[in-house]
């Protein structure tokens, strides 16, 4: 890709428009091993060699990261009282990251950070149905014949019936009276999760997502940290 040298060095987050276009005049910005003084020059992403103050700046056109969100914090780029998901992606190289969908303040679990946004709006289309399977403690015990109403579609109200969902119970705790469970969904509405099991006459109590689409959550990462994907995780969100 041809960009200008300005927005290659701006995009990179080494200063401000201005700011760079005041290193460059400077005569501290290299290309090839050659000062370059207009900030207009093109450089080619992937073949140029850029370099401030004889410190290399690679480029990074798109970049993916997987984060374990904990509870807390907002599925947002910007928000005024609250840390968000992009606040605790600390060695980001982009400034135009996003989260990939929204997990509600108190969903943990995984959620996709990028940049590219053909790939965010290709997984949140409502035609491509991708899959995300939450890990859940619920309230009370769940039976078969509401494991079938999951799978049958479920009524949940006026505004939504649900596409057919996989329920598996794992486990029932009757001390505390609520079961672990596993549901995957095939599209992303509004609290859907929760709405579905208010639904059944039961209520989410926990709630974190570890699979979306084909990706699993790297369950090494702990709650609040973060990684960048690997090329193969990137191809199979692709
Ligand atoms: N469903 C919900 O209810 N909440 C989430 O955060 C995700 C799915």
């Amino acid at each position: 890709m041809l960009i200008r040298l300005d927005k290659y060095l701006a995009d990179m987050q080494v200063g401000t428009r201005s700011e760079v276009k005041e290193l460059i005049r400077k005569k501290r910005v290299t290309v090839n091993d050659n000062i370059v003084t207009k900030p207009e020059s093109k450089i080619n992403t992937d073949g140029d060699s850029v370099n401030v103050d004889g410190n290399a700046v690679g480029y990074h056109e798109y970049e993916y990261f997987m984060l374990n969100k904990p509870a807390g914090v907002v599925s947002a780029t910007d928000d005024n009282t609250c840390t968000t998901v992009i606040d605790l992606i600390k060695n980001k190289n982009r400034k135009d990251l996003f989260p990939v969908g929204r997990l509600d303040k108190d969903t943990e679990g995984l959620l996709i950070i990028t940049n590219d946004g053909a790939m965010a709006h290709d997984l949140l289309s409502p035609k491509k149905h991708v899959d995300k399977t939450y890990y859940a403690k619920v309230k009370g015990k769940i039976s078969d014949m509401e494991v079938k109403q999951f799978a049958d579609g479920l009524f949940v109200d006026e505004e939504l019936t649900a596409l057919p969902a996989i329920l598996k119970v794992l486990s029932y705790n009757s001390d505390k009276d609520y079961s672990e469970i596993h549901v995957t969904i095939h599209e992303g509405k509004f609290h859907q999760v929760k709405r579905m099991f208010t639904a059944i006459g039961s209520e989410v109590l926990f709630l974190k997502r570890i699979t979306f689409g084909a990706l699993p959550l790297d369950e090494s990462l702990k709650t609040g940290e973060y990684r960048a994907l690997t090329k193969e995780e990137i191809s199979i969100l692709q």
